[in-house]
């Protein structure tokens, strides 16, 4: 007779391993994966915990899922129904709420990412992703860092829910628009689910009196032809209309018996432009218009998108850091928020007058502005002396 031996809840974090590795959870998404590229000798507990900067600072937080099995078949996903290479492995919300409590109790995470694959839809599935943290939160008394991924299809209510237990929750988009997700994932719907569940998530956000999870997206990019100007005006909508806190650009990677495995991967670098992009319509007041598009509305990847509007706008207009208001000092390269404040603090005291002050008020590489600015009128020299 045979007797399968169902693994206890360690062996099948173990087994399932990576299983978010392109599914970001903090404000480093970069550094996460880095992290993870640590040779192993085998299934090791520690594949699914990375490392993962929060607001709450930087922790180390378990990343799995509910369950590895699916009913919908997005074409770049390795949990897409009928793909067979994949072991598929469920926790029930109290075992993967005592192996979290028990990896948390001997210090080895201090912090949860919980996603899941879509068994009996979307509401049902959210239910036990609720369930496992409402077990983490009462029963555990965990006060810690929670990530929850909202289901498609999830109701109001559940989102409610989800974004009083958690820190962060995430509603990921995946497509830039409805004919970008249709080419992805066939399955999900772009309004009347996911667009209509990040809006409920911003209504609820609003009229809620009290704290709740910030509100996060994500995006395959590159897959489908999907267009920088596509998923940097999404971004910026969601931005502006829902209060998202950061969209995430996740570069397409092929997986292997998945429709999409033939399809070349998406060079990493246009993440980081991504990124680059969406702090600046994000944080610097830029609205989508202004970022450089070439290329039928993609980025150059050469050059920081800021560097390269600064370099058709600014040589010849230089920004006068001694008169300009603080939107025009966020054009420079190398000024952010915090420098922008700074300098006009620096300006009521009258102590800004050339290249050596910015380095005073923290600005490390005040010669990469030199090309964009004047003081008072002047143009500062293009080198700083090393000592002085
Ligand atoms: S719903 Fe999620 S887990 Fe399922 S196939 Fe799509 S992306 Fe993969």
């Amino acid at each position: 007779m045979h007797v399968q031996i169902q693994p206890d809840p360690v062996q099948k974090l173990t087994r399932m391993g990576d299983v978010t590795l392109y599914e970001p959870a903090g404000d480093t998404p970069h550094a996460e994966r880095v992290s993870k590229r640590v040779p192993r000798q085998g299934p090791d507990l520690a594949d699914c915990i990375s490392h993962v900067q929060t607001p709450k600072g930087s922790k180390a937080v378990l990343k799995t899922m509910v369950t590895t099995a699916c009913e919908k078949n997005c074409y770049y996903c390795p949990f897409r129904a009928g793909r067979g290479q994949m072991e598929r492995l469920t926790f029930k919300p109290d075992e993967l709420a005592k192996v979290f409590d028990d990896m948390q109790r001997a210090k080895l995470v201090d912090g949860l990412f919980l996603s899941s694959g879509i068994i009996k839809g979307g509401i049902t599935t959210q239910d036990k992703i609720i369930d496992t943290v409402e077990i983490i939160r009462r029963k555990y008394q965990y006060r810690g860092y929670v990530h929850l991924k909202i289901m498609p299809g999830a109701e109001h209510d559940q989102i409610y829910r989800a974004m009083q237990i958690a820190d962060r929750v995430s509603i990921n988009l995946e497509g830039p628009t409805s004919e970008r997700l249709q080419a992805l994932a066939p399955k999900k719907d772009f309004n009347d689910e996911l667009v209509k569940m990040l809006q409920w998530a911003g209504e609820i956000k609003r009229s809620t009196p009290y704290r709740l999870a910030s509100l996060v997206t994500q995006f395959v990019v590159g897959a489908v032809g999907d267009t920088d100007l596509e998923l940097l005006s999404t971004s910026e909508r969601l931005y502006r209309q829902i209060g998202l806190a950061r969209a995430y650009y996740s570069a397409f990677n092929p997986v292997t018996h998945t429709p999409f495995e033939n399809i070349a991967a998406v060079n990493p670098q246009r993440e980081f432009r991504l990124y680059q992009s969406s702090f600046l319509l994000r944080d610097y007041g830029w609205d989508v218009e202004d970022l450089p598009f070439v290329d039928q509305g993609n980025l150059r990847l050469d050059v920081d998108p800021k560097r390269a509007w600064a370099d058709q706008n600014l040589r010849q207009a230089p920004v006068d850091l001694v008169h300009a208001d603080r939107e025009a000092l966020l054009r420079v390269p190398g000024i952010g928020p915090q420098s922008a404040d700074a300098i006009l603090k620096a300006r009521r005291s009258g102590t800004l007058r050339d290249l050596a002050d910015l380095r005073k008020l923290g600005i490390r590489a005040p010669e990469h502005s030199a090309p964009y600015v004047l003081f008072d009128g002047r143009r500062p020299p293009q080198q700083l002396p090393l000592f002085g």
